[in-house]
């Protein structure tokens, strides 16, 4: 919050910002009824009279969405409801043609969570106010000539888990931390693909400011921005809606007492916010129970049943890489991003002799994996290399059996056979030598031909005029020797 604090020093500007995030649920048909979900299916291909909200027609629950919803409120902490029921909220808009959303509205799935997000001090805990399913309504083209819209209907009924925060962010960086975090716990979890290109992950940010000046407290009125689907928008519009509300209550003085709430655009070409309407309220939406549909009671064996699928959460998963396995920050995150890629390491880290090397091991896979990865298109996970051949690359590399490079040429191999890392190397003269009695001729040759060089590691410079020796010795192993047991015993030789 420097940007608007320190546009007025004499101020005390504290922003405060809450969440409302949609998640499309990864299932194979819609919420009420059979219809598939498909994305960029051909418009209006993908209806059925229940999504279409013919007279008549009757929804039936999609279990498996309703578990996945439950899957991520376990994961989120949440208290989990034993009895929910459905809800239909009234409005009218074109894409929405039965003229209702079906939505929980008094009784959430989930209440109570919280989710840890990264913060500047190691964590920050964001509390989870509720976590219920509802319907997404369709979409409005506004392609084509003329001025006329067309809608598309296809998106009606997919089923979308909402997870609204409490007013717990403070920053437009915890804003967006929150949503990447949140991104990775459900693809984590196997609930949702999160694409944010496909609008599969929407996030709106209600925003406003507390503001201290000479001992009293005002408070913007809060604005709501609509369907953000990229975690740079949302940040840019919270900074942009922090410096406008504190301009405008400079101007004006009207606070959430005197003013409205309003939902705001973003647009993301001019970088700033626009009024589209002063926000409608709970009541307006006349929520009332829906008849055609029962409510949902959950038994024990239920909730144990997805108990058991709620996997390690990622921030979890990569605080344990860090203490347990030594990696670097930055290389647990990236490790962490994809749970295909880190099962890969885990697996390949609990295959390593005696434990050792999963610092390394990590390093690999992000440089010499995720290069070839990324060249096939694919993820780290999808190279036909299996966990213990990563495994094994890594225990050569700590036995110093093969150098960096050589480990690259093995992995190339690899890619095209599934042989033992050792005998591939074998294979390709890649072994280097690093048994003293093997390369004592080797380095009596050298110092014998190489006066001058002897004569410098002698002199002032001491070990470190030791490379050009070290690199005769190499050339006359043809490539096998290893550079650092060399550098120790031409130490050795010259009593460095
Ligand atoms: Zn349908």
């Amino acid at each position: 919050m420097t940007d608007a604090a320190t546009q007025s020093a004499a101020l005390d500007v504290r922003l405060v910002v809450g969440l409302e995030i949609h998640v499309q649920l990864a299932t194979a048909t819609k919420m009420f009824c059979r219809c598939k979900l498909e994305f960029g299916a051909p418009p209006n291909t993908r209806v059925c009279p229940v999504c279409l909200g013919m007279p008549g027609s009757l929804p039936v629950m999609n279990r498996r969405a309703f578990e996945l919803a439950v899957r991520t409120a376990m994961a989120l902490d949440c208290t989990v409801a034993r009895f929910t029921k459905w809800d239909r909220k009234s409005y009218y808009y074109p894409d929405l043609p039965k003229n209702y959303q079906i939505s929980q509205y008094d009784l959430p799935l989930g209440s109570a969570g919280r989710l840890t997000i990264p913060s500047a001090d190691g964590t920050k805990d964001i509390r989870v106010r509720r976590a219920h399913l509802e319907e997404d309504a369709g979409k409005l083209l506004h392609e084509g000539a003329g001025a006329t819209s067309q809608v598309d209907l296809n998106r009606t009924g997919t089923p979308l888990l909402e997870i609204v925060t409490e007013p717990d962010l403070s920053s437009p960086q915890e804003v967006g931390d929150f949503g990447r975090e949140l991104r990775r716990l459900v693809r984590h979890l196997g609930v949702s693909e999160a694409n944010m290109q496909m609008g599969q992950m929407r996030l709106e940010p209600n925003i406003n400011l507390v503001i201290r000046k000479d001992g009293a407290e005002y408070r913007t009125p809060i604005v709501e921005c609509k369907n953000l689907n990229s975690f740079r928008h949302v940040e840019a519009a919270v900074e942009y809606e922090a410096k406008r509300q504190l301009a405008e209550w400079q101007k004006t003085g009207v606070t959430i007492e005197t003013g409205s709430k309003s939902t705001r655009g973003w647009d993301p070409d001019r970088g700033v916010t626009f009024l589209q309407r002063e926000k409608e309220e709970a009541h307006d939406y006349r929520y009332f129970p829906d008849p055609d549909l029962a409510p949902v009671v959950m038994d024990d064996a239920w909730l144990a049943d997805i108990r058991a699928t709620v996997c390690e959460r990622p921030i979890a998963r990569r605080a344990r890489y860090v203490a347990e396995l030594g990696l670097d920050a930055a290389d647990a995150d990236q490790i962490v991003e994809e749970r295909a890629n880190a099962d890969l390491f885990e697996a390949a880290a609990t295959a390593l002799p005696g434990g050792k090397g999963a610092r390394r091991l990590a390093k690999l896979l992000l440089s010499e994996g995720n290069k070839r990865a990324n060249e096939r298109g694919g993820l780290l996970a999808d190279l036909p290399i299996a966990a213990g051949r990563w495994a094994e690359v890594v225990a050569l590399l700590e036995g110093s059996k093969i150098s960096a490079t050589a480990a690259g040429t093995v992995i190339d191999e690899l890619l095209t056979r599934d042989d033992a890392p050792e005998a591939i190397a074998r294979a390709k003269g890649l072994i280097q030598t690093s048994d003293a009695a093997d390369l004592a001729p080797l380095i009596e040759a050298v110092l014998a031909d190489n006066p001058k060089a002897v004569a410098d590691a002698a002199g002032p410079k001491g070990a470190k005029a030791l490379g050009p020796l070290i690199g005769q010795v190499i050339k006359k192993s043809g490539g096998s020797a290893n550079p650092k047991v060399v550098q120790e015993l031409l130490k050795q030789k010259l009593g460095l």
